[in-house]
């Protein structure tokens, strides 16, 4: 497998990286082993001061850590920076609470005294993927850097210069070495490293193919795993949506990171009563989104991350097209040397179609139109995933009960998705099982080690 840079704008070769040893690998897991032996000694509050400087770096560095990730893999730079912020944030949360989230909990029994206290577990290792370079790794290094788990991290090929720049970043805010330890590795080596008695654990984001596969390998090896997969995520509006709102929010859910983000609104399920309008809505919004140079603050749209990803979602719009669906905006090809794939507007796409439970990443909405607030629940639920769900209703506690009942790990009320350092992020169904950020994410690879003193009587 080859660790390349291809910038998507141009699909020009940047960097290249050549794959890491086993010797290397092997040093990694040594070093990264002894870590968390001396860090099983020490208070997690000894690591805060390295995460607050890596938050103060990433700050300093904003516009030149933004530009590795945009030419990895395509993204706009002001989305990037963006980014960048958002992980600087989560750091300085994990440093703020990371003390305190790892405090002891007591247990009330009648039986005798108990608590249980929350310890680090070993060398994670963490397979991450290209969407969001930074923020995917940030998410699972600062929780399990406090709890003193260090971390091998193995990324998506295509985006080699961000991951080396992250881990490069970690070691410079003064981290250990072994702490965080980027390698190009294959999957091969990645299995090996999940099969060593040093690794304890293992977090992917990823698809579902990767996810399985790795799990698989973890679960022979009986290691701990989170999955953070896909989703096709359902985008309600009920028929008293707040307009002026929705036309703000429901384009940008869809077209933001050029549609390729696990939480991108994918299904907008429209009241009869609004359908015609919000079509139209999202039609011109999608007709004014200007493609381009994502270095450039005015493009609204940059181009998908590589060629294969463009390939792939072509193929997926064909397939609905021949299966039945209706082109309202789009599907043409974008001339040019970057992977651009048009905004595209897709409606009559009906439950045979083989689209229609698929996750299309990249900026592709598709409508459907219905005639009851009980069959937007259903086609909501009417999904192998469940990640996230966006509710729009003037009526918020009413969003908020028609939300409940969606099958998914994340609503949103009267807003597109959302990431935060202190909510919880996860799914159900084939969205994957475990959670990252907030209390929950910190406990992901805990040993909640139970201290019992029976009452002697
Ligand atoms: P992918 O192909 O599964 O790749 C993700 C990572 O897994 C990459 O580092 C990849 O390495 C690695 N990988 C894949 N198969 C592997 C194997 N058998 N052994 C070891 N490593 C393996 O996923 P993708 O298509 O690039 O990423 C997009 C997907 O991620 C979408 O489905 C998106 O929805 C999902 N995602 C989910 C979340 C979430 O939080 N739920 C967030 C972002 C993205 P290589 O690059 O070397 O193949």
């Amino acid at each position: 497998m080859a660790y390349q840079t291809i910038y998507p704008y141009t699909g020009e070769v940047l960097h290249e990286f050549p794959n890491a040893s086993d010797e290397k690998l092997e040093e990694t897991l040594t070093v990264a082993h002894r870590l968390y032996q001396q860090w099983r000694q020490e208070k997690p509050a000894t690591r805060k001061p390295v995460l607050h400087r890596l938050a103060t770096l990433l700050r300093e560095k904003r516009t030149e850590m933004a530009r590795i990730m945009t030419q990895d893999m395509g993204k706009l730079l002001t989305e990037a920076a963006g980014e960048v912020d958002l992980c600087a944030d989560i750091a300085d949360y994990y440093a703020d609470h990371g003390e305190e989230l790892l405090q002891p909990v007591n247990l009330p029994s009648d039986s005798g005294k108990a608590y249980y206290l929350k310890q680090s577990t070993g060398v994670i290792v963490a397979v991450e993927p290209w969407n969001f370079p930074f923020y995917q790794i940030m998410r699972v290094f600062a929780p399990n850097f406090m709890v003193g788990n260090p971390m091998i991290l193995k990324d998506a090929s295509s985006c080699p210069a961000s991951a080396q720049a992250f881990a490069d970043l970690v070691l410079e805010a003064g981290a250990p070495v072994g702490s965080l330890t980027n390698l190009f590795i294959s999957y091969d080596q990645v299995s090996a490293a999940i099969n060593d008695p040093r690794v304890a654990g293992v977090c992917l984001t990823g698809s579902e193919r990767g996810g399985a596969a790795v799990a698989q390998e973890a679960g022979k090896a009986l290691k701990k795993t989170t999955l953070e997969l896909g989703g096709n995520d359902a985008f309600i509006v009920l028929g008293d949506a707040d307009w002026d709102l929705l036309k703000k929010v429901a384009p940008q859910a869809r077209l933001y990171n050029a549609g390729q983000v696990c939480t991108s609104s994918k299904r907008f399920i429209v009241m009869d009563n609004l359908y015609d309008d919000f079509v139209a809505m999202m039609k011109e919004a999608f007709s004014h989104a200007k493609l381009g140079d994502p270095m450039d603050p005015e493009t609204i749209v940059a181009p998908l991350s590589s060629k294969s990803a463009l390939e792939k979602l072509t193929a997926q719009v064909q397939t609905a097209v021949d299966h039945g669906a209706t082109v309202v905006y789009g599907n043409e090809p974008v001339e040019g040397p970057g992977f651009f794939f048009k905004p595209t507007i897709l409606t009559d796409i009906t439950e045979d179609n083989p689209i229609f439970d698929q996750e299309l990443f990249g900026p592709v909405a598709v409508i459907y139109k219905v005639h009851s607030e009980a069959e937007a629940i259903a086609l909501a639920n009417k999904s192998s995933y469940g990640l996230g769900n966006t509710v729009f209703s003037s009526n918020v506690a009413h969003a908020k009960e028609v939300a409940a009942q969606i099958e998914t790990g994340m609503s949103w009320i009267n807003a597109g998705w959302a990431s935060l350092p202190e909510l919880p992020f996860g799914g159900i169904k084939n969205s994957g099982y475990g959670r990252e950020l907030s209390h929950l994410g910190m406990n992901a690879f805990v040993n909640e080690h139970l201290i019992y003193e029976p009452y002697q009587n």
